[in-house]
């Protein structure tokens, strides 16, 4: 399988690469993404074949249908890593919430998120594929919240990779902070920045584009990847849960092979949906994938008006600090493959120049073919939260904005999954205050909540507390660079 570019080609980079070279270096001609060419067909015998798989043979399967360059010994390794999951016979439960509605629970791995099920084995992919090219790459990531300590965990004494990690010093939770300082490897570095989340941002965008730091970094024979979901190897790892969930219902006697059903996908940048979309366009029987957002619902205006306009938001904090976001990276793959090159190049550029597109109604009515969208803000996520604690079922908030989107976007009485993104204990001070309790802090809402219902608190969030603290350096944003070359 070759991939190509969203915004066409410049010239000057290869018209088509092989994965590994997409996974390497993500970034396309023009400032686009890698798209595969095609995708393999999830048809009937493929899905049936899989009806008695155990999670890792189909993801296996899946990817040799891809026709991925990668050694077979490395995928199998990669894939093990889902044994570190909580149940190995079972990386992905799906629960049954209402007579017609599944969650499938997307975050039983080491850190707690949903970002663990493309991270694990794509981090075990791109670190083997450095040591056999005798390379070395440096990964930077800003985080709010999950994707820092998925990318640290995934890449610690990897060889190969280097792994900065900058948050905003006070601006994530005790848990997900503790996540990351605690984390101890010589290839990892964690540094908190005195500033918001776009502070930290910006001082990573800045240092990325200055050209000493390049030059240092060439002096030194590292080279840049990344581990967002503009890397093409997470997003392969996001399309198998969607058959997964599917075959899932199929065995519990819930659906007949071929039956479809709605999936609904709390969203930010789009990585998760856009897995689902393919799964959708390679066979799955999905009637329609429905978006869910918080109040930063710039996804929602896009799917039910076409318009993408940030030059009219502010980015609002919300519960569901993981979707906190404007400028959605994923949509411009689902651009491409329904527009085509030169319109996502022309709507992308309008997006950086103006702060805005608007889709044609022909777009439009394509994109609604796909998809539909709602979102919820805080207060509607704490009543969910609440009613389904009462009827045994603890949800996190990022969860609990998809249930708005269950109740009134169907159209058709299918079967649906609801995709779970976090653990409660992720954000526990919101899932107790649903529950009625104002916590003081993680430690306080994790113990309240856990002892007011049916749920207990694993070992790899209650250990944190007592971890030494091996990330000490918090600095201002003037300091990074050299913080950054101390490490490297
Ligand atoms: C990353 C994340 C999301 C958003 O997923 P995308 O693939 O970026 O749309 C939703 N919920 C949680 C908990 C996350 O960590």
């Amino acid at each position: 399988m070759r991939f190509i570019e969203t915004r066409g080609n410049d010239g000057a980079k290869p018209a088509s690469v092989a994965f590994s070279e997409a996974i390497l270096s993500p970034s396309a001609s023009f400032g686009g993404l890698y798209v595969p060419e095609s995708l393999p067909s999830l048809d009937t015998d493929f899905l049936q074949g899989h009806l008695q798989s155990h999670y890792k043979e189909l993801a296996y399967d899946f990817l040799n249908k891809f026709g991925i360059d990668i050694e077979d010994e490395v995928i199998q390794a990669a894939l093990a890593r889902y044994d570190s999951f909580d149940d190995p016979q079972s990386p992905v439960p799906l629960s049954q919430i209402e007579e017609d509605c599944f969650v499938s629970e997307l975050y039983h791995g080491p850190t707690r998120a949903f970002k663990d099920m493309a991270l694990q084995p794509f981090g075990y992919i791109l670190s083997k594929l450095a040591q056999k090219r005798g390379e070395n790459y440096l990964i930077m990531a800003a985080t709010s919240g999950d994707t820092g300590p998925a990318t640290l965990e995934t890449f610690k004494n990897q060889e190969g990779v280097k792994v900065a990690c900058l948050y905003p010093d006070g601006g994530t939770s005790d848990v997900q902070r503790l996540q990351m300082v605690t984390e101890d490897a010589p290839n990892l570095k964690v540094i908190g920045v005195k500033g918001n989340f776009d502070d930290t941002q910006n001082t990573l965008k800045d240092l990325l584009a200055s050209e000493d730091f390049k030059t240092e970094l060439a002096a030194r024979e590292i080279r840049l990847s990344a581990a967002n979901s503009v890397n093409f190897g997470r997003i392969i790892f996001q399309v198998i849960y969607h058959i997964h969930s599917y075959l899932e219902l199929v065995r519990k006697g819930e659906i007949t092979m071929g039956e479809k059903i709605y999936l609904v996908v709390p969203s930010g940048n789009f990585g998760n949906a856009l897995g689902a979309y393919y799964a959708k366009k390679a066979g799955l029987p999905v009637e329609k994938i429905l978006i869910s957002s918080n109040i930063n619902n710039i996804l929602t205006d896009w799917i039910t008006k076409g318009e993408y306009d940030l030059t009219s938001r502010e980015l609002v904090q919300t519960e569901s600090p993981a979707m906190d976001i404007l400028k959605s990276s994923n949509i411009e793959r689902i651009m491409y493959d329904k527009f085509g090159a030169a319109r996502t190049k022309v709507l992308m550029e309008a997006l950086s120049t103006e702060g805005k597109f608007v889709l044609t109604e022909e777009e439009l009515a394509s994109l609604r073919e796909d998809f539909d969208a709602s979102f919820a803000d805080d207060q509607t996520c704490e009543n969910v939260i609440g009613e389904y604690a009462k009827k045994g079922y603890i949800m996190d908030p990022h969860t609990a904005t998809c249930m708005g989107a269950y109740r009134n976007l169907r159209q058709k009485p299918l079967k649906t999954v609801v995709y779970s993104t976090a653990e409660w204990t992720k954000f526990s001070p919101a899932v107790a205050k649903a529950l009625g309790y104002h916590a003081s802090g993680d430690i306080d809402a994790l113990k309240w909540v856990e002892s007011h219902a049916d749920v207990s608190v694993p070992p790899m969030i209650r250990e944190l507390f007592n971890k030494p603290v091996v990330h000490k350096t918090v600095v201002p944003k003037e300091k990074i660079k050299e913080e950054m070359l101390n490490f490297l």
